[in-house]
């Protein structure tokens, strides 16, 4: 098992480091005599080990923890395994973060926790460490931690990961709710109407904006409102979403069909807000994206460099399909580099003849392309949302 730097202090040592140095200091140490290998012990405090794990990392010491719990012979490893967790979940508390190297299995933490069996570090992690850390998803373990302490325990702690909800962590935590909406347990439901409160009302605070979150989010709130059998946060859903916004009704489309696909029978509002986006779509789509009927093309909106203004005037000029720019390499490169951050309708090579060397511009039709292929998306959301409505 790979523990990384693991720094000392002297509090670590068993009996204190007086003692140790003073041991150290008296101990003869042997090296390798032909007969025997070198030997040299150290002793560490068990209840120092989970601390010492934790400086080399939040995953190290759940691996350790892991090891603790499942393996027959649990090897060096004599800390109990509260202790070992516990040292994981302030660590993790404390980083808030763990990097990429560090990341432990998504849920991992929320299985071994069930199997530890203290409710308080139960709660630790679900109220602390989730909100520290939004890229941590419990659900593989979360039915696990329900199983072992009951809803009614770790409500409070639910509570506080969606009271702390925000546009980072609400795919994580718009999930977790549909997990414990979906439950059979009545603390679990009272606990899950809090949150899809708390939920529905960041996703709808700002109806200006794009939806915090996507198809993922909406799907698993409107699960939970439906298994919540929520009426009146429903109808938020599907007032406020449907109002004035224009392209995520893509989006509504998909997070409904998806909700469809998983619940037999649907309430009312939930019909209603179908029906709304349905004809949303329909006036998106009444009129289809047109072909260029000639050689005009969107010109740039950013940059005003020279370069950039004859490339502009070439973009917007109708008779020219193509054109050589002849350049030097970095006056060629921030052309291409302008094209593609704009997404300009035009393909470049460089012509390797003379000097310098010509940066060759051919326009496409790939922003009617683009639409055309969103249009088509758009048609045949409506005509699934319509089939399935019939
Ligand atoms: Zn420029």
């Amino acid at each position: 098992m790979p523990l990384g730097r693991v720094p000392l202090k002297a509090a670590h040592f068993l009996d204190g480091y007086d003692t140790l140095t003073e041991e150290v200091s008296q101990q003869e140490f042997e090296g390798y005599t032909g007969n025997a290998g070198m030997e040299l012990t150290r002793w560490y405090h068990p209840d120092r080990t989970g601390a010492l794990l934790a400086a080399a990392g939040v995953s190290h010491v759940i691996e350790a923890l892991g090891h603790r719990l499942h393996a027959a012979a649990s090897g060096s490893i004599v800390t109990a395994p509260a202790n070992l967790a516990r040292a994981a979940l302030e660590r993790w508390i404390r980083d808030g973060h763990p990097g990429h190297a560090d990341r432990p299995a998504p849920g991992r933490m929320a299985a071994l926790l069930a199997e530890v069996g203290a409710c308080d570090l139960a709660s630790m992690y679900l109220g602390q460490v989730l909100v520290a850390d939004a890229d941590e998803r419990p659900v593989a373990g979360l039915d696990a931690l329900a199983q072992r302490f009951g809803c009614a325990v770790l409500a409070p702690a639910l509570a506080a990961v969606w009271n702390a909800s925000r546009p980072a962590s609400l795919a994580r935590d718009a999930e977790l709710l549909a997990q414990v909406a979906a439950s059979q347990d009545a603390a679990g439901q009272t606990v899950a109407q809090m949150g899809a409160a708390q939920l529905v009302r960041l996703v709808v605070a700002d109806s200006d904006t794009a939806l915090p979150g996507g198809v993922a989010v909406l799907s698993h709130l409107a699960q939970a409102v439906v298994d919540l059998s929520a009426e009146n946060l429903g109808r938020q859903i599907g007032k406020s979403l449907t109002s004035e916004r224009a392209d995520p009704a893509i989006i509504q489309a998909e997070a409904i069909l998806a909700v469809r696909s998983r619940r037999p029978t649907l309430p009312a509002w939930f019909h209603a807000w179908s029906a709304q986006v349905a004809t949303r779509l329909e006036q998106q789509t009444a009129k289809a994206p047109q072909a260029p009927t000639d050689h005009a093309r969107a010109g740039l909106p950013s940059c005003d460099c020279p370069d950039c203004r004859l490339l502009d005037a070439f973009l917007r000029d109708s008779r020219r399909p193509r054109e050589r720019f002849p350049l030097r390499e970095s006056r060629r490169q921030h052309l291409q580099d302008i094209i593609r951050l704009q997404a300009c309708d035009v393909d470049t090579t460089v012509e390797r003849r003379g000097s310098p060397y010509a940066l060759v511009c051919t326009k496409t039709q790939a922003s009617y392309e683009r639409a055309l292929a969103r249009h088509r998306h758009a048609l045949a959301q409506h005509a699934r949302l319509g089939a399935e409505r019939a």
